[in-house]
């Protein structure tokens, strides 16, 4: 198959996407040549377009042309007028649900995992150390480098140790309302799968996230809790820490991979540094994994509540009932909300990054990224770090922004994170394995070593979304059984936990 000059999506738009840099003077078309140079990823006009006309990719409206567009012309940002969001009110729901069994059917059915006693089973076995508060990360640091060298050794069957280290906990308005956001995402990271149920936890003493707001009476006790400012000198404290590592360390030891079903396995799947072939070759081939896993009986969660936006009456209509659709309504609401007080609109997305990949405004980003939640119905929607309570597709309501959307995942339970990117990024996380995927060649050639999956083929002819959705389907079940590792834990590039926190700070 020879590549294309463009990729057009449906029938009716009246632009397409250059699959390589163009020159000037090239015939796409019979008739239509290109006015000036294209850059890769960029949209060209394919007939002329009138003032006030739509410009139209996926078959949907980016906006309206500012003035008139000749074809063969380059259409950037400052070319398109945004129009307004969808509305909320009402959405219709229920007019696009497809039957589980006529979704792509996996390759495989059982994976090696860690189970729990309740919720989804671990992908990794970890020792993780949340904190209460950003004032004990220090101590924590250097105790996970003990911890490492002199007993996880001990404990051939522990993968890791693990700092959930995150800037909550003091100095902020801990009653106020929506600090129910960062207090339950410390909660729900404190019971993460691949944390077994081992419960530790320390703090400072004097913080205002005191252990009562993160863990049930029962749980608080010298077995789970350690508090820093009991300990008379540095020494003794390291030391307290070490034994209780080590008493928890001996009983994650007894666990052991077993093969389970895909229900036992909870994936998210999130987009950075996207790209105008995001849309077209990641996001879709991440959406045909999901379709796979879905089907097989497993729970997939997308998130990024300003690249839904705009593109949420076509997620509406996924949705199986009205209480589903309500509370997608309620959170995209809240987000609206959200960035009005900060005096913003949902055009402080995209990034020049994405900018510069040929991504003009949030409609065309909005579009690309909900590609990844396949065609699966959408069977429950979360709000920020909430733990789903049904199976199958979910919609967990988060910031896009890719260090928060993780631990906000996280928190909801995530195993693995499947993360597409165009522009490149080296974004892991230490508590569960994140799967990179990219959206062109290029990006393969130039980062060989640090993205695990290509989707480019799909751009240039060379794969179908099915050849590389099923590719990506039977990695995230390797990566997931601890079969292959994917680059970012290779390394160990592993990002800071930002938990949403959009409560004041004081
Ligand atoms: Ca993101």
């Amino acid at each position: 198959m020879s590549a294309p000059l463009f990729i057009k999506i449906k029938e009716e738009d009246n632009v397409a996407i250059a699959v390589n840099d163009l020159a000037a003077g090239t015939e796409i078309l019979p008739g239509v040549i290109t006015k000036e140079d294209i850059p890769q990823a960029h949209k060209i006009a394919l007939k002329d377009i009138a003032a006030d006309e739509d410009i139209i990719r996926y078959g949907v409206s980016l906006g309206t042309a500012i003035n008139p567009i000749t074809a063969g012309s380059w259409i950037n940002e400052h070319m398109l007028h945004l129009g307004q969001s969808p509305s909320l009110t009402d959405m219709p729901y229920g007019l696009n649900i497809k039957t589980i069994e006529s979704l792509p059917k996996p390759t495989k059915t059982t994976w090696l995992g860690y189970r729990n006693k309740t919720g989804p089973a671990g992908t990794r076995n970890l020792l993780g150390i949340v904190t209460t508060v950003q004032c004990a990360a220090g101590v924590i640091n250097r105790a996970v480098e003990r911890i490492k060298a002199e007993l996880l050794p001990k404990y051939p069957n522990v993968e890791d140790v693990v700092a959930v280290n995150h800037p909550y906990g003091c100095g902020v308005a801990i009653n106020a309302p929506e600090a129910k956001v960062p207090i339950r995402a410390i909660t729900n990271l404190v019971r993460h799968p691949n944390f077994g149920d081992e419960i530790m936890v320390v703090g400072l003493g004097c913080e205002k996230l005191t252990y009562d707001r993160i863990l049930p009476p029962e749980d608080i006790t010298d077995e789970n809790c350690l508090t820093l400012q009991d300990w008379k000198g540095q020494a003794a404290m390291m030391q307290a820490i070490l034994d209780m590592a080590d008493k928890k360390l001996q009983r994650l030891n007894l666990r052991t991979r077993e093969e389970l079903p895909l229900s036992q396995l909870l994936i998210g799947m999130q987009c950075g540094g996207s790209d105008a072939f995001s849309g077209i070759t990641a996001n879709p081939s991440a959406g045909y994994a999901a379709d796979m896993l879905v089907r097989g009986g497993a729970t997939v969660m997308f998130s990024e509540v300003t690249e839904v936006r705009d593109g949420v009456h076509l997620i509406a209509q996924r949705c199986r009932d009205a209480a589903t659709r309500d509370k997608l309504s309620a959170e995209m609401r809240w987000y609206d909300d959200y960035l009005a007080a900060g005096g913003v609109g949902r055009d402080a997305n995209p990034t020049p990054g994405n900018k510069q990949g040929g991504l003009s405004n949030i409609v065309e980003k909005a579009m690309g990224s909900i590609a990844k939640s396949g065609t699966a119905p959408i069977e429950e929607v979360l709000s920020p770090a909430e733990k789903p309570t049904k199976q199958g597709l979910i919609y967990a309501a988060t910031p896009a922004s890719d260090i928060v959307c993780g631990p906000c995942q996280l928190a909801s339970g995530i195993g693995l994170q499947v993360f597409m990117t165009g522009r490149g990024t080296p974004y892991g996380l230490a508590a569960a394995p994140v799967i990179k995927v990219c959206s062109r060649n290029e990006m393969k050639e130039h980062w060989f070593d640090l993205i695990d999956v290509n989707a480019g083929p799909i751009a240039t002819g060379e794969a179908t979304i099915a050849d590389i959705g099923t590719r990506l389907f039977e990695l995230i079940l390797d990566v997931a059984s601890g079969i292959k590792q994917p680059y970012s834990d290779l390394y160990g590039y592993h990002n800071d936990l930002c938990i949403f926190n959009p409560a004041p700070i004081t």
